[in-house]
């Protein structure tokens, strides 16, 4: 479905992504790995091409998409959320939700605004759809209330719902289990499970590796920009190099 190749991203003198190379199944779950600052939200930026890549391919669905526009991936049905939280000041949280369901609507944020009754409808359903979606992340009581306001990890979830309302084919999550606790992150790990199950084509970027070793089926690890290791959680865990460069001597594989 996506199709990296010798992928390259360089600020100045410095390799953040450095002639990584992958290929993302159709209906899989992979992970992406590695240090702080080893290129991780980086490549995402290259993948939703929120950012020009220096060198290198990306093909989605066997095209090239490397000098789309970020609301083109969007069309082709890319959503993500980011590391950094990135909620609407002075919006609800079906409002922020909303949003999300927009950048796939034929008429447009806009349009939603004209008193035409196709556009009465089309926000009718946006309006349904995004309720749907804080049901499945069991926030609808949050529906009403600002987004600003909410916890942190309710943040998250509305984050997570804005992408999912959006219908996406690919979803990439740039560490959606930083600072959720551990039933959070429990819930998290099924909620994306389940994403997956609809059909949903998963990149994820976490640091949660029970979180990751558990719900992935294969990993990639960076380092320094470049690709360490590609493998499935199992052989991933027990890599001589990734243990030294990132998962610790005292990492104890999970089952
Ligand atoms: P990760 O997400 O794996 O922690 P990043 O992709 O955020 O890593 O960063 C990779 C490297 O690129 C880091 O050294 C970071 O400082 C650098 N970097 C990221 N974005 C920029 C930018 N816009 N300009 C300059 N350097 C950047
Ligand atoms: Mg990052």
């Amino acid at each position: 479905m996506l199709e990296l190749y010798q992928v390259r991203k360089h600020f100045g003198g410095l390799r953040a992504v450095d002639d990584v190379s992958f290929t993302v199944d159709a209906g899989c779950i992979k992970g992406v790995i590695g240090p702080n600052g080893a290129g991780k939200s980086t490549l995402f930026n290259l993948i939703a091409c929120n950012i020009p890549l220096s060198s290198g391919t990306i093909r989605f669905d066997n095209r090239e998409i490397q000098r789309l526009k970020p609301y083109q991936t969007a069309e082709l049905g890319f959503a993500r959320t980011f590391q950094n939280i990135k909620l609407f000041a002075d919006m609800s949280v079906l409002e922020c939700v909303m949003v999300g369901a927009h950048s796939k609507g034929r008429a447009g944020f806009l349009a939603g605004m004209l008193p035409l009754p196709q556009h009465r409808r089309e926000e009718a359903a946006i309006r349904r759809k995004s309720m749907e979606c804080l049901e499945f992340l069991g926030i609808a009581d949050l529906a009403e209330s600002p987004a600003e306001a909410l916890a942190f990890g309710q943040q998250r979830a509305v984050e997570l719902a804005r992408a999912l309302a959006a219908e996406p084919r690919l979803l990439l999550l740039d560490e959606p289990a930083a600072g959720l606790n551990i039933y959070e992150t429990a819930e998290l790990g099924r909620l994306i499970k389940t994403i997956r199950e609809q059909g949903v084509t998963v990149l994820l970027v976490e640091h949660d590796m029970s979180l990751v070793m558990d719900i992935c089926d294969e990993i990639v690890v960076l380092s320094s920009g470049r690709k360490l290791a590609e493998d499935i959680p199992s052989r991933i865990q027990h890599n001589a190099e990734v243990i030294a460069i990132y998962l610790g001597e005292d990492y104890e594989p999970a089952r």
